[in-house]
């Protein structure tokens, strides 16, 4: 059997052998330690009950990990120039199927038809190329896709947001956002030195489980982003006048924004980050309902 991919040697001696370079602009870090990527997708429970996606296979790391345990992976690399690599790390692995494919612009239902069988439950696992984290993971949690869980490599400082608890520094939209379709965890922080090149930042590995059911839903998706982005707006303003800000100041007066806050408990003067994900929900849907 071959050395794993994952090692600062092999890694270098692929690009080499190839004659690439890094690509900075598409987030090229890759991970070099087989211990980290097998806790990895430890933490995504993968086994041949599960069909994987992969976003950013890179030179194949963590799909060889990903493949010695799931049914079947897809993974979509943007970067053509990493296709052959990959067919020839990956040539062992029957189970893996490349694609050449932007995940922003995929169109993932049609994806999975035609590639996994729908047996299996599906998870995705990936270490994101980080410029694009947040758009990611808020264009797979949109799809109407059966996912199950995503267990997701990036900047620690987002991995810290998109786990954070209210009243807390890290508790914002993403939080919220992602919460209410989510439970998230922060599940591993990764230190720069396990990736070459090293990026300038460390990493985390968060784990996020999709809630089978929502207990209180949105009625509208749409004003739940509206509301949650415009409370965190200006963190240093208070809830009720980014609630002006969002409704308007010829709607409402402020005296009406405080009294229909009052009504639910609420005061104008709190600021969103003392607000539950449950009360984000319930203001958008009262907000909704209601004249002003
Ligand atoms: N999975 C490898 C690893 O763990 O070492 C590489 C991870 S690297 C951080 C991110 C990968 O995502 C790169 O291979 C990059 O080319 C790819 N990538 C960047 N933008 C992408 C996009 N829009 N769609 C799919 N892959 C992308």
């Amino acid at each position: 059997k071959r050395p794993a991919i994952a090692s600062p040697t092999r890694t270098r001696a692929i690009m080499t052998a190839y004659g690439l370079n890094f690509k900075k602009s598409l987030g090229q870090n890759f991970l070099t330690n087989e211990e980290l990527l097998k806790q990895m997708v430890a933490v995504a429970d993968i086994s041949a009950n599960d069909d994987v996606i992969e976003i950013g296979p890179g030179i194949g790391a963590l799909t060889e990990q990903l493949a010695s345990k799931a049914h079947q992976v897809v993974a979509l690399e943007v970067d053509q120039r990493l296709l052959p690599v990959l067919a020839e790390t990956l040539a062992d692995y029957a189970n893996v199927k490349v694609i050449e494919q932007d995940v922003l612009q995929a169109d993932l239902p049609a994806l999975i038809a035609a590639n996994f069988t729908g047996q299996q439950q599906l998870k995705v696992v990936a270490n994101l190329p980080y410029y694009i984290t947040s758009p990611i993971i808020k264009f797979l949690l949109q799809q109407p896709i059966p996912l199950k869980t995503m267990v997701v490599m990036m900047q620690k400082e987002v991995a810290e947001r998109l786990s954070a608890v209210p009243r807390t520094k890290s508790y914002g939209a993403l939080s919220v956002l992602v919460q209410y379709q989510c439970q998230a965890k922060l599940a591993i922080t990764v230190p720069k030195s396990f990736f070459v090149p090293q990026p300038k930042v460390d990493s985390a590995i968060v784990k996020l489980v999709k809630r089978e059911k929502i207990a209180v839903p949105v009625n509208s998706w749409s004003l739940f982003v509206k509301v949650v982005q415009g409370c965190f707006a200006h963190r240093r303003k208070n809830l009720g006048n980014n609630l002006l800000s969002i409704i308007g100041k010829k709607k409402v007066t402020k005296e009406q924004v405080a009294a229909f806050l009052n009504g639910m408990q609420l005061s104008d003067r709190m600021r969103a980050e003392e607000l539950t994900v449950e009360q984000f929900v319930e203001l958008t849907n009262k907000l909704q309902k209601s004249a002003i």
